[in-house]
């Protein structure tokens, strides 16, 4: 296969084309980026605007079918007449701009116009930077990369002030396109790193892709272009996965270019096979054009002039329809070779001197090589040596600037990967010291956290220990009260004050106590004639009188049934005797007229009697009040008598009979 044709390093109509891809890139991204922060942060998401959904449709379309990117846009400015809403509007122009931009240049400035006059009023300020590219792609249509490029860098400038992720990505991305045109591989390169990144970071897997493909063909330029071929192979096989038709074209176009620039002339030809299928497909008339282009070069390669020129005139004929001026430099080169080879050397010549002014101005070096190359060679069959040579000279100057531009790109690339690897580590290092800091400062909140719940805890536990004992002690003093307390007359029981005269026996060193026991005289009878709830009641007041009577170190209880003891700890016995009879007394005094109609008196007879100082038990000392008390009780009761018997008992203080015999006849 003649390979010696079309051996130029350019790739002019896929730096076109991708460029394409990348304005269409751009504007999904725009698209679908603005929607979504801008509505998120306003909440308008339950009450959303019905333009919305158009504009993302359209956005979406751009990279799948064109033709249904402008029916959305229009319908959502349709609505948005009725409903005005700036942001939405502006995207929506935008996206118009970026579908006239390949078609109707005035009608595509008069989009970016409507949309900048929109922008005092847009909520998000990052739209500006959309307006800008918007711009300089159409800049770049009319093959003035140097203003494309001033507008690009002016929109990276807004989108990194307004801190638009978004928009900042799809800046670099143009820029990157227009600088990789002028040579600047280095700056191109790093600038389609700076966006990939930025769409991965902010999940658009889809424009890194077509990011990844920018770099592709920046490798191309470079020279690179096996490496190119193989990036857009892959890219190719995942746009097919996802059904990115309209990138696929583009991808499919600018692998045809690596085949082409690798002689691989046969898959070349099928790569821009599938570029024509899926134009048409589209209706894409552009991308059309492209596919024919590379059909030419191919044919022009293998020997078939006729059918390249065949190819270019459809070519040329939807290229009219186009505003692309490099695009027609691109068929006006293909056609010159054809024409050459078919010996119409003036007409050749004629088509190539065109190519080379267009692409003098458009400063696309490596194109500009190969048509003064190609030109020279025309000329030289011309016989027109001056002008070839001088064409050649100029063909070898242009070659050579494009070398050095190489050489010096390939440092400047590999110094821009030095650089943004270094960078890259430091920032994951200085990534992974942040998330150290945060996780230790994490932990030890945490631990804080555990620390002084802890500590609440043990708190809570602690009160309700010390709830629990205190009931606890309050509940045992409660139940050792009630052991000890009588429950009908609440004085304490015979537990209780036995319990406290035992001790008091044993510790005893000398010192007098004497004890009585009084018993309410007759009291069976009371229960007997009045009933018991009045016994009950007798037996209350007679302890109240006690409990009157009785002061401290003295104390009393309640024996059982009727009888109670008094404990008088350092009283002898004469004294206890008197004690007993001011007991006796009290309880005959007690006024009984709420009990008893007639007058009927409440006695008691009391046995009184003093420890022995030969030391008493519990036992010895009841038993001796005991007998007192039945001597109290044979000698009449209401009266008072000690055990031993005093020796001589005052006859005074004998029972008075009266009160007895009052009471034996109730
Ligand atoms: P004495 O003069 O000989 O002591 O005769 P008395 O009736 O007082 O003695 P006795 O031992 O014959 O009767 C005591 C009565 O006390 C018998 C019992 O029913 C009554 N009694 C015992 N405990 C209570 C009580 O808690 N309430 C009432 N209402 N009666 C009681
Ligand atoms: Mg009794
Ligand atoms: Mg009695």
């Amino acid at each position: 296969m003649d390979a010696r044709r079309l051996s130029s390093n350019t790739d002019p109509s896929s730096s076109r084309l991708r460029r394409r891809a990348g304005s269409a890139a751009f504007a999904a991204v725009l698209l679908l980026s603005v929607s979504f922060p801008v509505q998120a942060a306003e909440g308008d998401a339950p009450g959303e605007h019905p333009a919305k959904a158009l504009v993302e449709q359209s956005a979406a379309a751009v990279r799948t079918n064109p033709e249904d990117s402008r029916r959305s846009a229009e319908a959502a400015l349709a609505l948005l007449r009725r409903m005005p809403d700036p942001d939405l509007e502006i995207r929506a122009r935008l996206l118009l701009c970026e579908y006239l931009a390949e078609r109707d240049l005035a009608a595509a400035a008069a989009q970016a116009d409507a949309a900048a006059a929109l922008l005092s009023q847009a909520r998000r300020p990052g739209l500006r930077a959309g307006v800008l590219v918007c711009r300089g792609e159409l800049r770049e249509n009319e093959g003035d990369s140097v203003g494309a490029r001033r507008l690009y860098d002016e929109a990276v400038r807004i989108a990194t002030e307004t801190q638009d992720e978004e928009m900042l990505a799809s800046a670099l991305f143009s820029r990157a396109y227009v600088v990789g045109i002028r040579g600047e591989y280095a700056a191109g390169l790093s600038d389609l790193r700076q966006a990939q990144a930025l769409f991965e970071k902010i999940g658009m897997p889809h424009h890194a892709l077509t990011t990844l493909n920018g770099i592709a063909t920046l490798y191309n330029r470079m020279g690179e272009y096996g490496q190119a071929r193989d990036i857009y192979r892959r890219a190719l096989e995942q746009q097919r996965a996802a059904g990115m038709l309209r990138e696929q074209v583009v991808t499919a176009h600018n692998l045809g270019r690596a085949h082409e620039n690798l002689k691989e002339w046969d898959q070349a030809r099928e790569a821009f096979g599938i570029t024509l299928a899926l134009s048409r497909e589209l209706g894409y008339a552009r991308g059309e054009a492209y596919a024919l282009r590379g059909l030419a070069a191919v044919a022009n390669a293998t020997g078939d002039p006729e059918g390249a020129l065949q190819a270019l005139e459809r070519a040329a004929e939807l290229q009219s329809h186009t505003p692309d001026m490099r695009l027609k430099a691109q068929i006006l080169l293909a056609r010159g070779i054809a024409l050459h080879q078919l010996a119409r050397l003036r007409e050749s010549a004629a088509a190539l001197e065109e190519a080379v002014q267009i692409f003098r101005t458009a400063e696309s070096l490596h194109e500009l090589a190969a048509s003064i190359a190609a030109l020279a060679a025309v000329q030289a069959d011309l016989g027109y040596w001056r002008a070839a040579f001088q064409s050649l000279a100029e063909a070898k100057e242009v070659s050579e600037r494009l070398l050095r531009n190489q050489i010096d790109q390939r440092f400047a690339t590999l110094k821009i990967e030095f650089d943004t690897a270094a960078k890259e580590q430091e920032n994951a290092l200085l990534m992974r010291e942040n998330e150290a800091n945060a996780r230790a400062l994490a932990q030890s909140s945490r631990l804080r956290s555990l620390q002084a719940t802890v500590i609440a805890l043990t708190a809570v536990v602690a009160l309700l220990l010390a709830w629990v004992a205190l009931h606890q002690r309050n509940s045992n003093l409660r139940m050792r009260e009630l052991a000890m307390t009588d429950e009908l007359t609440g004085v304490p029981n015979r537990r209780a004050v036995l319990g406290r005269l035992e001790p008091m026996l044993q510790r005893r060193e000398g010192e007098p106590l004497s004890i009585l026991i009084i018993d309410i005289d007759h009291f069976k009878r009371i229960n007997d004639h009045h009933g018991h709830p009045a016994g009950d009641e007798v037996l209350r007041v007679v302890a109240a009188q006690l409990r009157e009577a009785v002061s401290e170190p003295a104390f009393f209880g309640r024996l059982g049934g009727e009888e109670f003891l008094v404990v008088l700890p350092g009283t002898r016995l004469v004294e206890a005797r008197r004690t007993a009879e001011e007991f006796r007394q009290r309880i005959s005094a007690i006024d009984t007229s709420r009990w008893f109609a007639n007058g009927r008196k409440i006695t008691a007879s009391i046995g009184v009697t003093a420890s022995s100082e030969r030391g008493d038990t519990l036992s010895t000392l009841l038993r001796r009040a005991d007998e007192a008390l039945y001597c109290a009780k044979r000698s009449g009761r209401d009266c008072v008598r000690v055990e031993p018997p005093e020796r001589s008992a005052p006859a005074a203080e004998e029972p008075t009979a009266q009160v007895n015999i009052d009471l034996a006849h109730q």
